[in-house]
Protein backbone atom coordinates (compact mmCIF):
# COMPACT_ATOMS: atom_id res chain seq x y z
CA UNK A 1 0.00 0.00 0.00
CA UNK A 2 1.15 3.45 -0.89
CA UNK A 3 1.41 5.55 2.39
CA UNK A 4 1.80 9.25 0.49
CA UNK A 5 3.58 10.40 4.16
CA UNK A 6 6.77 8.27 3.27
CA UNK A 7 7.97 10.97 0.89
CA UNK A 8 8.23 13.52 3.12
CA UNK A 9 10.19 11.45 5.78
CA UNK A 10 13.31 9.56 6.26
CA UNK A 11 13.92 6.16 6.60
CA UNK A 12 13.80 6.20 10.70
CA UNK A 13 11.51 3.78 12.66
CA UNK A 14 9.35 6.67 13.95
CA UNK A 15 8.72 7.67 10.30
CA UNK A 16 7.68 4.12 9.68
CA UNK A 17 5.56 3.69 12.80
CA UNK A 18 3.79 7.41 11.83
CA UNK A 19 3.20 6.00 8.37
CA UNK A 20 1.65 2.87 9.88
CA UNK A 21 -0.53 5.22 11.94
CA UNK A 22 -1.80 6.86 8.64
CA UNK A 23 -2.49 3.69 6.65
CA UNK A 24 -4.87 2.55 8.91
CA UNK A 25 -6.64 5.41 9.70
CA UNK A 26 -6.99 6.70 6.33
CA UNK A 27 -7.29 3.58 3.87
CA UNK A 28 -9.76 1.44 5.43
CA UNK A 29 -9.09 -1.97 3.20
CA UNK A 30 -11.95 -4.46 2.16
CA UNK A 31 -11.26 -6.90 5.13
CA UNK A 32 -11.34 -4.59 7.56
CA UNK A 33 -14.43 -3.18 6.29
CA UNK A 34 -16.21 -6.87 6.46
CA UNK A 35 -15.17 -7.28 9.73
CA UNK A 36 -16.97 -4.55 11.03
CA UNK A 37 -20.57 -6.40 12.15
CA UNK A 38 -22.71 -4.97 9.99
CA UNK A 39 -25.89 -3.73 11.84
CA UNK A 40 -29.26 -4.95 12.33
CA UNK A 41 -31.18 -4.34 8.88
CA UNK A 42 -34.64 -2.65 8.90
CA UNK A 43 -35.56 -3.92 5.36
CA UNK A 44 -39.25 -3.25 5.48
CA UNK A 45 -40.71 -3.66 2.08
CA UNK A 46 -42.22 -0.55 1.12
CA UNK A 47 -42.00 -0.52 -2.23
CA UNK A 48 -44.78 -2.38 -2.71
CA UNK A 49 -46.97 -0.18 -0.80
CA UNK A 50 -46.12 2.95 -2.96
CA UNK A 51 -47.96 3.43 -6.16
CA UNK A 52 -45.52 5.68 -7.88
CA UNK A 53 -42.60 5.32 -10.34
CA UNK A 54 -39.40 3.84 -8.03
CA UNK A 55 -35.75 4.39 -8.85
CA UNK A 56 -32.26 3.78 -7.04
CA UNK A 57 -29.29 5.08 -8.94
CA UNK A 58 -26.71 5.03 -5.97
CA UNK A 59 -25.45 1.34 -5.47
CA UNK A 60 -22.35 -0.85 -4.72
CA UNK A 61 -21.88 -4.53 -5.65
CA UNK A 62 -19.00 -6.57 -5.53
CA UNK A 63 -16.98 -4.64 -8.07
CA UNK A 64 -16.26 -2.41 -5.40
CA UNK A 65 -17.08 -2.79 -1.69
CA UNK A 66 -20.37 -3.65 -2.65
CA UNK A 67 -21.68 -7.20 -0.28
CA UNK A 68 -23.25 -8.82 -2.99
CA UNK A 69 -23.05 -9.55 -7.26
CA UNK A 70 -25.06 -7.37 -9.44
CA UNK A 71 -27.42 -10.26 -10.12
CA UNK A 72 -28.93 -10.35 -6.47
CA UNK A 73 -29.52 -6.46 -6.77
CA UNK A 74 -31.11 -7.14 -9.74
CA UNK A 75 -33.25 -9.83 -9.02
CA UNK A 76 -34.37 -7.75 -5.50
CA UNK A 77 -35.37 -4.99 -7.70
CA UNK A 78 -37.66 -7.44 -9.82
CA UNK A 79 -38.97 -8.84 -6.46
CA UNK A 80 -39.47 -5.39 -4.89
CA UNK A 81 -41.11 -3.71 -8.19
CA UNK A 82 -37.96 -1.08 -9.01
CA UNK A 83 -38.31 0.52 -12.03
CA UNK A 84 -35.15 1.80 -12.46
CA UNK A 85 -31.85 0.30 -10.90
CA UNK A 86 -28.53 2.16 -11.53
CA UNK A 87 -25.28 0.58 -10.22
CA UNK A 88 -22.38 2.87 -9.38
CA UNK A 89 -19.67 1.30 -7.97
CA UNK A 90 -16.69 3.36 -6.38
CA UNK A 91 -14.73 4.68 -9.18
CA UNK A 92 -10.83 4.18 -8.94
CA UNK A 93 -8.40 6.11 -6.74
CA UNK A 94 -5.14 6.72 -6.97
CA UNK A 95 -3.76 5.22 -3.75
CA UNK A 96 -4.20 1.58 -3.23
CA UNK A 97 -7.19 0.45 -1.58
CA UNK A 98 -9.81 -2.12 -2.14
CA UNK A 99 -12.92 -0.35 -2.16
CA UNK A 100 -13.12 0.89 -5.42
CA UNK A 101 -13.19 -0.72 -8.75
CA UNK A 102 -9.97 -1.13 -10.70
CA UNK A 103 -10.00 0.07 -14.24
CA UNK A 104 -9.23 -2.90 -15.86
CA UNK A 105 -12.25 -4.37 -14.74
CA UNK A 106 -14.62 -1.56 -15.48
CA UNK A 107 -15.03 -2.93 -19.32
CA UNK A 108 -16.28 -6.84 -17.64
CA UNK A 109 -18.57 -4.40 -15.08
CA UNK A 110 -20.41 -2.19 -17.69
CA UNK A 111 -20.79 -5.28 -19.79
CA UNK A 112 -22.25 -7.95 -16.27
CA UNK A 113 -24.76 -5.10 -15.49
CA UNK A 114 -26.55 -5.20 -19.57
CA UNK A 115 -26.09 -9.01 -19.46
CA UNK A 116 -28.59 -8.81 -17.10
CA UNK A 117 -31.11 -6.31 -18.90
CA UNK A 118 -33.30 -9.35 -20.98
CA UNK A 119 -34.61 -11.34 -18.02
CA UNK A 120 -35.14 -8.39 -16.14
CA UNK A 121 -38.24 -6.07 -15.67
CA UNK A 122 -36.47 -3.57 -13.72
CA UNK A 123 -34.20 -0.86 -16.42
CA UNK A 124 -30.87 -1.10 -15.57
CA UNK A 125 -28.34 1.16 -16.13
CA UNK A 126 -24.77 1.53 -15.15
CA UNK A 127 -22.54 4.03 -14.24
CA UNK A 128 -19.76 5.09 -11.79
CA UNK A 129 -19.39 6.98 -7.80
CA UNK A 130 -16.30 9.18 -8.37
CA UNK A 131 -13.87 10.44 -5.88
CA UNK A 132 -12.97 13.94 -6.10
CA UNK A 133 -9.33 14.89 -5.11
CA UNK A 134 -7.32 17.66 -6.14
CA UNK A 135 -4.76 16.47 -8.12
CA UNK A 136 -4.91 12.98 -7.95
CA UNK A 137 -8.11 11.82 -9.62
CA UNK A 138 -8.99 11.47 -12.78
CA UNK A 139 -11.32 13.33 -14.98
CA UNK A 140 -14.94 12.30 -14.52
CA UNK A 141 -15.31 12.56 -18.36
CA UNK A 142 -12.74 9.81 -18.95
CA UNK A 143 -14.62 7.13 -16.99
CA UNK A 144 -17.64 8.35 -18.98
CA UNK A 145 -16.63 8.19 -22.26
CA UNK A 146 -14.30 5.49 -22.61
CA UNK A 147 -16.52 3.15 -20.94
CA UNK A 148 -20.15 4.75 -22.23
CA UNK A 149 -21.56 5.03 -18.95
CA UNK A 150 -25.57 6.07 -18.01
CA UNK A 151 -24.42 8.52 -15.58
CA UNK A 152 -21.95 9.68 -13.10
CA UNK A 153 -22.49 10.52 -9.16
CA UNK A 154 -19.48 12.90 -7.91
CA UNK A 155 -18.55 12.72 -4.26
CA UNK A 156 -16.43 13.44 -1.59
CA UNK A 157 -14.97 10.91 0.88
CA UNK A 158 -11.23 11.64 0.92
CA UNK A 159 -10.12 15.26 1.45
CA UNK A 160 -7.30 16.56 1.08
CA UNK A 161 -5.84 19.40 3.24
CA UNK A 162 -4.06 22.50 1.47
CA UNK A 163 -0.51 21.49 0.15
CA UNK A 164 -0.62 17.79 1.63
CA UNK A 165 -0.85 14.60 -0.10
CA UNK A 166 -2.38 13.12 2.93
CA UNK A 167 -6.30 12.30 3.25
CA UNK A 168 -8.87 12.71 5.80
CA UNK A 169 -11.53 9.71 5.43
CA UNK A 170 -14.48 11.13 6.93
CA UNK A 171 -16.76 8.37 5.64
CA UNK A 172 -16.71 4.56 6.82
CA UNK A 173 -18.47 3.18 10.50
CA UNK A 174 -15.72 4.42 12.78
CA UNK A 175 -15.65 7.82 14.10
CA UNK A 176 -12.02 7.24 15.66
CA UNK A 177 -10.93 7.70 12.00
CA UNK A 178 -12.19 11.10 11.48
CA UNK A 179 -11.31 12.15 14.88
CA UNK A 180 -7.56 11.31 14.34
CA UNK A 181 -7.44 12.81 11.04
CA UNK A 182 -9.21 16.15 12.57
CA UNK A 183 -6.44 15.93 14.93
CA UNK A 184 -3.39 14.37 12.65
CA UNK A 185 -4.37 16.73 9.45
CA UNK A 186 -6.19 19.84 10.87
CA UNK A 187 -4.73 20.44 14.28
CA UNK A 188 -8.21 19.73 15.20
CA UNK A 189 -9.41 22.76 14.04
CA UNK A 190 -13.03 21.77 12.71
CA UNK A 191 -13.69 25.13 10.92
CA UNK A 192 -10.70 24.46 8.75
CA UNK A 193 -11.49 20.73 7.81
CA UNK A 194 -15.03 21.34 7.36
CA UNK A 195 -14.34 24.38 5.34
CA UNK A 196 -11.40 21.98 3.05
CA UNK A 197 -14.28 19.46 2.60
CA UNK A 198 -16.58 21.95 1.00
CA UNK A 199 -14.25 23.84 -0.71
CA UNK A 200 -13.04 20.05 -2.37
CA UNK A 201 -17.36 19.71 -3.48
CA UNK A 202 -16.84 23.65 -4.81
CA UNK A 203 -13.65 22.57 -6.81
CA UNK A 204 -15.65 19.60 -7.98
CA UNK A 205 -18.90 21.11 -9.20
CA UNK A 206 -16.54 23.32 -10.98
CA UNK A 207 -14.58 21.21 -12.50
CA UNK A 208 -15.82 17.82 -13.46
CA UNK A 209 -19.12 16.99 -14.90
CA UNK A 210 -21.44 14.83 -12.49
CA UNK A 211 -24.98 14.54 -12.82
CA UNK A 212 -25.69 13.51 -9.47
CA UNK A 213 -23.97 15.01 -6.07
CA UNK A 214 -23.53 12.17 -3.13
CA UNK A 215 -24.81 12.41 -0.03
CA UNK A 216 -24.08 16.25 0.01
CA UNK A 217 -23.25 17.19 3.48
CA UNK A 218 -21.76 13.54 4.35
CA UNK A 219 -19.06 15.77 6.56
CA UNK A 220 -22.40 15.85 9.29
CA UNK A 221 -21.73 12.25 10.10
CA UNK A 222 -19.26 11.76 12.46
CA UNK A 223 -19.71 15.02 13.90
CA UNK A 224 -23.13 14.24 15.68
CA UNK A 225 -22.97 17.51 17.69
CA UNK A 226 -20.05 17.35 18.87
CA UNK A 227 -17.67 19.91 17.22
CA UNK A 228 -19.81 22.38 14.97
CA UNK A 229 -23.30 22.69 14.80
CA UNK A 230 -25.39 23.09 11.01
CA UNK A 231 -26.62 26.74 12.61
CA UNK A 232 -23.36 28.33 12.59
CA UNK A 233 -22.98 31.38 9.80
CA UNK A 234 -19.35 29.88 8.78
CA UNK A 235 -21.21 26.50 7.70
CA UNK A 236 -24.59 28.13 6.57
CA UNK A 237 -22.38 29.84 4.18
CA UNK A 238 -20.23 27.44 2.61
CA UNK A 239 -23.75 25.32 2.17
CA UNK A 240 -25.29 27.90 0.21
CA UNK A 241 -22.36 28.48 -1.85
CA UNK A 242 -22.47 24.59 -2.44
CA UNK A 243 -25.87 25.03 -3.19
CA UNK A 244 -25.51 27.98 -5.65
CA UNK A 245 -22.52 25.98 -7.79
CA UNK A 246 -25.06 22.98 -7.55
CA UNK A 247 -27.61 25.18 -9.36
CA UNK A 248 -24.91 26.60 -11.99
CA UNK A 249 -23.60 23.29 -13.03
CA UNK A 250 -27.27 21.59 -13.31
CA UNK A 251 -26.26 18.86 -10.97
CA UNK A 252 -29.08 16.75 -9.18
CA UNK A 253 -29.26 16.38 -5.10
CA UNK A 254 -29.67 12.99 -3.70
CA UNK A 255 -31.54 12.01 -0.47
CA UNK A 256 -29.72 9.42 1.04
CA UNK A 257 -30.86 7.21 3.24
CA UNK A 258 -27.61 4.94 4.20
CA UNK A 259 -26.69 7.11 7.71
CA UNK A 260 -30.33 6.92 9.04
CA UNK A 261 -30.36 2.52 8.24
CA UNK A 262 -27.35 1.94 9.39
CA UNK A 263 -27.43 3.77 12.25
CA UNK A 264 -24.80 6.08 11.74
CA UNK A 265 -26.73 9.41 11.82
CA UNK A 266 -29.40 11.10 12.62
CA UNK A 267 -30.73 12.90 9.35
CA UNK A 268 -31.17 12.23 6.14
CA UNK A 269 -28.22 13.71 3.77
CA UNK A 270 -29.11 15.98 3.12
CA UNK A 271 -30.24 17.73 6.81
CA UNK A 272 -33.66 19.65 6.47
CA UNK A 273 -31.77 23.33 5.65
CA UNK A 274 -30.99 22.09 2.77
CA UNK A 275 -34.26 20.87 1.33
CA UNK A 276 -36.04 23.93 1.79
CA UNK A 277 -32.79 25.64 0.21
CA UNK A 278 -32.71 23.19 -2.75
CA UNK A 279 -36.78 23.56 -2.94
CA UNK A 280 -36.98 27.33 -3.28
CA UNK A 281 -34.12 26.95 -5.72
CA UNK A 282 -35.65 24.29 -7.34
CA UNK A 283 -33.49 22.05 -8.07
CA UNK A 284 -33.57 18.30 -9.20
CA UNK A 285 -33.68 15.53 -6.75
CA UNK A 286 -33.46 11.50 -6.91
CA UNK A 287 -34.06 9.29 -3.42
CA UNK A 288 -31.22 6.94 -3.25
CA UNK A 289 -30.10 4.14 -0.54
CA UNK A 290 -26.75 3.31 -1.25
CA UNK A 291 -27.23 0.18 -0.98
CA UNK A 292 -24.25 -2.35 -0.60
CA UNK A 293 -26.66 -5.44 -0.40
CA UNK A 294 -29.47 -6.37 -2.13
CA UNK A 295 -32.25 -6.29 0.81
CA UNK A 296 -31.09 -2.28 1.36
CA UNK A 297 -32.47 -0.77 -1.98
CA UNK A 298 -35.24 0.34 -0.97
CA UNK A 299 -34.70 1.00 3.03
CA UNK A 300 -35.98 4.46 4.34
CA UNK A 301 -37.66 4.80 0.44
CA UNK A 302 -41.10 6.27 1.98
CA UNK A 303 -39.27 8.27 4.43
CA UNK A 304 -37.31 9.81 2.27
CA UNK A 305 -40.56 10.35 0.31
CA UNK A 306 -42.65 12.05 2.92
CA UNK A 307 -39.86 14.33 3.80
CA UNK A 308 -39.47 15.68 0.55
CA UNK A 309 -43.21 16.31 0.59
CA UNK A 310 -43.14 17.87 4.13
CA UNK A 311 -40.77 20.62 2.07
CA UNK A 312 -43.09 20.98 -0.66
CA UNK A 313 -41.24 18.79 -2.96
CA UNK A 314 -43.39 16.49 -5.19
CA UNK A 315 -41.14 15.79 -8.15
CA UNK A 316 -37.65 12.97 -8.47
CA UNK A 317 -36.18 12.86 -11.37
CA UNK A 318 -34.92 9.77 -13.51
CA UNK A 319 -32.59 8.82 -16.21
CA UNK A 320 -35.29 8.93 -19.87
CA UNK A 321 -32.39 7.97 -22.35
CA UNK A 322 -29.44 10.28 -22.02
CA UNK A 323 -31.76 13.05 -19.87
CA UNK A 324 -33.28 13.63 -16.55
CA UNK A 325 -36.82 13.67 -16.65
CA UNK A 326 -39.34 14.89 -14.01
CA UNK A 327 -41.80 12.93 -12.56
CA UNK A 328 -44.02 13.25 -9.46
CA UNK A 329 -44.17 11.33 -6.11
ZN1 LIG B 1 -20.36 7.72 -1.23
ZN1 LIG C 1 -21.96 5.16 -2.50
Amino acid sequence: MQCFVRKNLTGESMADSICKVIETIFFPTKSNLNKQADERQYFRNFAKNFDGMKCNYHTHCTYCDGKEPIEAFVKQANEIGLNHLGFSSHAPVPNENDFAIEENRIPEYVKEVHSFQENSNTQLFVGLECDFIPGMTQKFDHYRNEYQLDYIIGGVHLVRPANDERLWFIDGSKREIYDAGLDILFNNNIQKAVTTFWEQSFQMLEEEHLDIIAHLDKIKMHNQHRFFTEEEKWYIDLVDHALSLIKKNDVIVEINTRGLYKKRCDAFYPSDYILAQAKKMHLPFIISSDAHKSEELNLYYNEAVQKLKSFGIDQLVHLDGNHWKEYDI
